[in-house]
Formats: structure tokens, sequence, C-alpha cells
């Protein structure tokens, strides 16, 4: 980690900087992505207030959904590094978004993996004149450094509010203090966080998941307890030499970017309660401090369904990739309220009786019969940050074309 001394995220041996960004790749990138993901149903549906309604069947749009800025701004830099480097070799530190169809039209640009389970090269292997993306969730420390070491140009897509939590943590390790990460530590964001919390090897970190974790972790601060089954418990999710009995005297909470707000926000209230209990007000005010660092567009596509779920509603769709953690929350807070379906695409809504989803819970594609019902019927329809809008037009028209409306009749009255 020699590369801690300095600013991990600055080059070691900088490939000459290019500016991908000019004016001719741009217009070039802007046709290709709206090609790819752009929908003008979505779009006037939006222009409409969010609400089509046909013979008895209602779809309703969350005020927010689909592609947030963070992601936006992923898809056209990997769009405008193919189109810039034209005979350079482009690998990718695994998914750009947590959207398989996305991923399968980077893979189509002859953009290859070099990360994870389906991964077509090493990083061993990388040239110099080799280009290197990483995606909006970032990299860890060590593997950024080793694509450096490389001499490779690399086309950063890390989105700003994931760099800012990295600013955070950096700064607990700076002041000594053991950064508390809530998120999923096998997630790619929080993978890239927790390597940023390190500080040269000298810094400490753990990611709690679970409201059951944090309170494991508060009772430990309290009396302190079992540090095998401490260790244990959280096994692949503290750093290494991590010590309960050292490095929960002074923690910071920081948080992946796109966990529910509410579950976070309970996450530092029982920490900061925990170590006040432990060493009073003046002592906690020296030994714990908090960052809110959920993303705004995140926080904007909860509270948008928020609002739709606090009206009437049949049953609500989720359309995005089941991998993506916001996407995930969302489908949480639906199912926490009325019959929810989290699908990847309107190929899943496979007749009137049939619907194949994601159960959060099983963490596997299920079906369930007779999901739909006769009309009327309101349905809810939102998507994760990472999901593009044709997906969402596909799933709107396939809905209308179950009860047997088809697209030209829902769209004349549009139309004139
Ligand atoms: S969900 Fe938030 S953190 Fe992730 S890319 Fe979008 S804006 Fe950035």
């Amino acid at each position: 980690m020699a590369h801690e001394d300095r600013n991990p995220d600055q080059p070691l041996k900088p490939a000459p900087r290019v500016n991908l960004r000019t004016p001719e790749v741009m217009a070039a990138v802007q046709a290709q992505v709206e090609n790819h993901y752009r929908s003008e149903v979505v779009e006037r549906l939006r222009a409409a207030g969010g609400t089509l309604s046909a013979e008895g069947l209602t779809i309703k749009l969350a005020k927010q959904f689909g592609f947030c800025y963070g992601v936006e701004r992923a898809i056209d830099l990997a769009y405008a590094a193919r189109k810039y480097f034209v005979d350079n070799n482009i690998f990718i530190l695994g998914e750009i978004i947590h959207n398989p169809e996305v991923n399968e039209q980077i893979r189509a640009l002859g953009i290859k993996n070099i990360i994870g389970k389906q991964k077509e090269a090493e990083v061993d292997d990388l040239q110099p004149s080799d280009v290197v993306i990483v995606p909006a969730f970032g990299t860890d420390v060590t593997t950024l450094g080793k694509i450096k070491e490389k001499g490779c140009q690399i086309v950063d897509t890390t989105c700003g509010d994931v760099m800012s939590v990295w600013k955070r943590v950096r700064q607990n390790a700076n002041d000594d203090m053991t950064s508390i990460i809530h998120g999923k530590a096998s997630h790619e964001e929080t993978k890239a966080t927790a390597s940023r919390a390190l500080k040269d090897g000298k810094g400490h970190y753990l990611v709690v998941l679970t409201l059951a974790d944090t309170d494991y972790v508060c009772d430990y601060i309290r009396q302190g307890g079992d540090k095998a089954a401490f260790l244990e418990r959280f096994k692949g999710a503290h750093s290494p030499g991590f010590d309960p009995d050292l490095h929960l005297r002074r923690v910071g909470v920081a948080n992946q970017t796109t966990m529910m707000r509410g579950e976070t926000e309970e996450v530092q209230r029982r920490i900061m309660a925990a170590v006040r209990t432990r060493d009073g007000d003046t002592g906690a005010a020296q030994n714990y401090r908090f960052f809110d660092t959920i993303c705004g567009a995140t926080q904007e596509r909860q509270d948008a369904l928020q609002q739709m779920l606090d009206n009437p509603l049949d049953l609500l769709l989720v359309v995005g990739g089941y991998n993506s953690s916001n996407t995930s929350h969302l489908a949480e807070m639906g199912e926490a309220k009325l019959p929810t379906y989290f699908i990847r695409n309107a190929c899943r809504l496979e007749s009137y009786t049939r619907i194949v989803h994601y159960d959060l819970h099983r963490k596997e594609e299920i079906v369930t019969e007779n999901w739909l019902r006769k009309r009327p019927l309101t349905v809810g329809l939102t998507a994760g940050a990472s999901c593009p809008n044709n997906l969402i037009e596909e799933t709107i028209l396939r809905l209308f074309e179950l009860h047997e409306i088809s697209a030209e009749r829902l769209l004349r009255p549009a139309v004139a």
C-alpha cells in the first residue's frame, strides 16, 4: 500500500491525460446512448404528469426513477472511451453499473471485463497501451494501484457522491478513527470505500449491514465481549488486524451511498448512543462522528416512491438489476406496503397469469401465478438508478398488452 502515502486516487505514473469529451465525440456518444436507452413513451408519460390510463388500466410512474446523474456520466464516459480510443484494447473493472442489459451493451462495444466471475482478461496481462474503465462505484486502492503501475490510460467514471464518502473515511483514518460503514461488505462500492479507510495499512474499518449487526457492535462498545466471536461474526467485513477492544474506541459512521436513509440514520443513532453510554457526552463528542452520505439520487427515488405509496395502488412493479442496491431498497419499500414484483425486464411479465420476479429474501427469481386481477387496476411503477428508460417503456407496453390494449391504441391520444 505504498501509494497510500500520497492520495491513492492520484496517478503513480500518469498516462498522458486526454479529454474524451470533445464536441465531436460527445455528439456521437449522445446519439448512440439515446439510440440504446431512450424512450419516447417514458418521456411523454413524464411530461403528462406520470399517469397513463386506458380502459380501466392505470399506470402511475414515480416522480423520480431510472438513470441518475452518476450513471449517465459513467455510461457517457465508457461510450466516449470506445469512440476516442478506436484502436486500443479497452477493459472495465467489473460491471459499469448494476444492470445486465446495460452491461451487455458495454460488452457489445468490445469492452472486456477484468474483474469478477465473468472476467475475460487478467490485470497482470494489461499493457501500457490499454485503456481501463473504472465503474461508477469506483474500485479499491490496490487494484487501482496495480493498473497505474501498468501505465494504462484510466477512464475513471467513479461517481462524485462515492468519492465524497472516500473523503470522509480518509478523514477518519487521519484522525485515528475506525470507519464503521453501513453497507454490504461484498458490494464493489463498499469494498472501494473500505480500502480508503486503511491509510497506509494503519487505519481500520468495520462493515455493518443490518440493525442486528449494529446492535451486536453497540453491545461490544458498551460492555466488551467475546473477541473471537465478534471477529467470526464480521469475517470478511473488517480490516486486517481489526481488534474490537482497540478499534471501537473512536468510530466514525459512513455508508454505502445507496442504502435506505432511515436505516442508515438508525445505525448512526444506535452507535452514537452506545458510545455515549460508554464515554458520556463529552467523551462521545471526541470519540464519535457521522457523515450523511446517502446520495441525492437514491434519496429522491426513495422519496418519490414513498409519495406514490401514500396513495392507493393495487400493485407495484420495480424494474432494475437484481444486484442493484438502490433498486433492491425500492423493492423492499414496496413489499412493506403492497404486492410488489421486482423484475429485470418486460420479458418477466410472462402472461396475464404468470410473472417471474426476484425474491429479495431467497435471492433468486421465483414465479407467482395469478398476479394480475381484472380491471379497474392501478399499477405503480418505479426503477432503480441503473435502469434505462427503454426497459421501463417495454414494461409499460407489456402491461397494456397483457390487457389486450395495443401500444398503438394506447399512444394514440397522446400523439394527437
Ligand atoms: S446512485 Fe448515487 S452514488 Fe450511485 S452513481 Fe447514482 S448518483 Fe452516484
